[in-house]
């Protein structure tokens, strides 16, 4: 582990700011007309015309709100992707981060320069890491990816984002790396979508639960299990349905092993990704 993770998760323990509105497991708003996931930016493609690129990065239309989850790790290879999909980010009403590495932050700029003036929620730890720590490590400055005119919003708690639409909360797992999941309550039932799920797949999802006071249903997005053997990988697909995961979409640092993995235990519910995969629920 380097240093700017010790540091940031020493932030993230005890000088985090309390932001948000914190809610309660029996309060779960649900959108009830039908919802659309479209992935932008992932390892790997889905049609044609798209480009694949390390990184994450999807659109949430039909929720109230329209979300941009992430923002990939090029610019241009997000606008590429965006314009070949016909998704003008015009429309986006909000901007997630999901935590702070350059794979999932590359093109924030490019999209706030496209939408002037949107909310944008962060993990409070991005904000409160000082410029010092950002130059020691690989970290990108918040300050150097956002305008002026951005209004910044921390994530603490869990934060409801609009009717249908949370935030889980700021969650450090073992390793420190602090890190907000997005939870929509669809038709379909509750989804998770996460950037890296670096805190670990698992516990992100049992909190998410633990929010929803009943399992979730679906789960998308990387799960950073790359470098993780087979043997584990099989735990946490079995911990996962243990905790009620029914669907689930493997993707991004997940590793094309471990995609094998989750796409054979899930069957017929698993959930394919890639570049121009659209989810409707
Ligand atoms: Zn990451
Ligand atoms: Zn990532």
């Amino acid at each position: 582990m380097n240093s700017s993770c010790v540091f940031l998760a020493a932030l993230a323990v005890f000088l985090l700011v309390p932001t948000g509105v914190a809610l309660s497991a029996d309060q779960a708003p649900v959108s009830d007309g039908p919802a659309r996931l479209t992935i932008l930016y992932d390892n790997t493609t889905a049609r044609e015309g798209v480009q694949g690129d390390w990184g994450f990065a999807c659109l949430i239309e039909g929720m109230g709100k329209t979300i941009l989850f992430d923002t990939g790790t090029k610019p241009e290879i997000l606008l590429a992707n965006l314009q070949a999909l016909k998704v003008d980010l015009g429309q986006v009403d909000v901007i997630v981060i999901s935590h702070l590495h350059g794979d999932h932050t590359g093109g924030l700029l490019a999209a706030l320069e496209k939408r002037p003036g949107v909310a944008l929620y962060v993990p409070s730890a991005i904000v409160s890491v000082p410029e010092s720590a950002y130059e020691r490590g690989r970290v990108p400055s918040l300050a150097r990816l956002s305008r002026p005119d951005t209004k910044i919003i921390q994530v603490d708690g869990p934060v409801e984002v609009c009717p249908g639409v949370r935030l889980t909360g700021q969650i450090v797992g073992p390793n420190l790396i602090p890190e907000v999941a997005l939870l929509l309550e669809t038709r379909s039932g509750g989804t998770l979508v996460t950037g890296c799920a670096h805190p670990g797949v698992v516990l992100m999802t049992r909190r998410a639960a633990a929010l929803r006071g009943k399992p979730v249903e679906a789960v998308i997005g990387g799960f950073h299990l790359n470098q993780t053997p087979e043997t584990e990988v099989r735990s946490i697909i079995a911990d996962m349905k243990a905790a009620g995961v029914v669907r689930c979409g493997a993707t991004h640092c997940t590793g094309d092993a471990a995609i094998a993995q989750f796409r054979a235990a899930f069957g017929t519910d698993y959930i394919p990704l890639g570049v121009g995969r659209v989810i409707d629920f």
